[in-house]
């Protein structure tokens, strides 16, 4: 797809969480791109000082460069490298990023899984080229792995192994992005990485930013949020999926256990938090888990909030974003608020 970096008075993607309005307040301040990277569209809106455009360029120019370290199916890319050969040396970037999603595996039972590569190829959606694998061919993928090794940048995949990142890389690039952003002097700026929002402070004028998620199972949005200087990251099983003769969903985000798609009757887990490594981390995960392991999980560490949707569009919130999410009028669903 054509890169595309203009001036834009409103944002309209289509993506699980997206920006509502413009920025009435300060429109002729605010600058926003759009660059297609990481298999999905990227707009970054920001409330500049005068060098916005020069801003804009340096984010779409380290997205970039992390595309090129990260991406499974990108020739060269430091993940591709080490899938191939078994063994790389990686950026300390790709080290890290490695090391982070290993441990939040190990925290989350299992449930987020760098290692599911050879399995989400099996499956076509690594291409769209969507296919049931049979059931042999899956568990022969799945036993056949084992764990990646890291030392210092070095990396070492067991035979049969090779790391898809796809479940963190944008939470960890929008991280990265508003650290120097914020670096640069930036107070105000929203990222929208394809649905992994990251926002720096409020809008021009102080306001939170409005934010729409996207109904799950209908047009338009189910809920409104508003955000604050924190990252909104979420997962669903209705972006990227596909459908059998009988109608049956198989969505891209995969169970470890099984090697087959995460079937927890979640269709929706939006994790909101400081760090959009770990929202984005989490929001993986925990759309495995499901909803009831997704409370104890959320009791028992805290740290974040969340939304889930369940198969039935009921919705459940923690008390810490309670106040900040408002489902849209003629949500029929039942709304729980989960407090400690
Ligand atoms: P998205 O990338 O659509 O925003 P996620 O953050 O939930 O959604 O990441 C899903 C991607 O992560 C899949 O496309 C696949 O590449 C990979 N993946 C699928 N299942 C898992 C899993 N259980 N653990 C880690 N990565 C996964
Ligand atoms: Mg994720």
């Amino acid at each position: 797809m054509r890169d595309i970096i203009k001036r834009m008075s409103a944002v309209i993607i289509l993506s699980a969480i997206a920006m509502l309005g413009g920025c009435a307040a300060a429109q002729d301040t605010s600058v926003s791109g759009s660059v297609y990277a990481m298999d999905t569209v990227m707009t970054i809106t920001i409330n500049a000082p005068s060098d916005g455009e020069a801003l804009l360029r340096g984010a779409e120019s380290t997205i970039r460069r992390l595309d090129d370290m990260w991406s499974a199916t990108k020739e060269n890319s430091e993940i591709s490298t080490l899938n191939t050969l078994g063994n790389a040396e990686v950026s300390t970037e790709t080290a890290e990023l490695i090391s982070f999603a290993l441990d939040t595996g190990a925290d989350t039972n299992g449930a987020l899984d760098i290692t599911l590569y050879p399995l989400l190829r099996a499956w076509g959606f690594t291409t769209g080229e969507y296919t049931v694998p049979d059931k042999a061919l899956v568990e022969a993928l799945l036993s056949a792995r084992g764990a990646p090794e890291i030392n210092g940048t070095n990396v070492t995949l067991p035979v049969g192994t090779q790391l898809d990142l796809g479940a963190v890389a944008k939470g960890y690039a929008g991280d990265i992005l508003c650290e120097e952003l914020r670096a640069a002097g930036v107070t105000s700026a929203l990222l929208d990485l394809g649905g992994n929002i990251h926002a720096i402070g409020g809008r021009a004028d102080g306001s939170a930013w409005r934010l729409g998620l996207k109904h799950p199972r209908g047009e338009g949005n189910i809920a409104v949020i508003e955000l604050n200087d924190r990252a909104a990251v979420t997962s669903g099983d209705y972006e990227r999926f596909f459908t059998d003769e009988s109608g049956r969903r198989y969505c891209h985000i995969l169970d470890p256990k099984t090697g087959f798609p995460a079937d927890s009757s979640l269709c929706s887990v939006t994790v909101i938090g400081e760090r959009g490594a770990l929202c984005d981390a989490l929001s993986t995960a925990l759309f495995v888990m499901g909803a009831q392991q997704a409370e104890e999980y959320w009791r028992k560490n805290g740290g974040f909030d969340m939304i889930l949707i369940t198969a039935d569009c009921d919705m459940l919130v923690t008390e810490g974003i309670a106040q900040d999410v408002r489902p849209v009028d003629g949500f029929t669903g039942g709304l729980i608020i989960l407090d400690r």
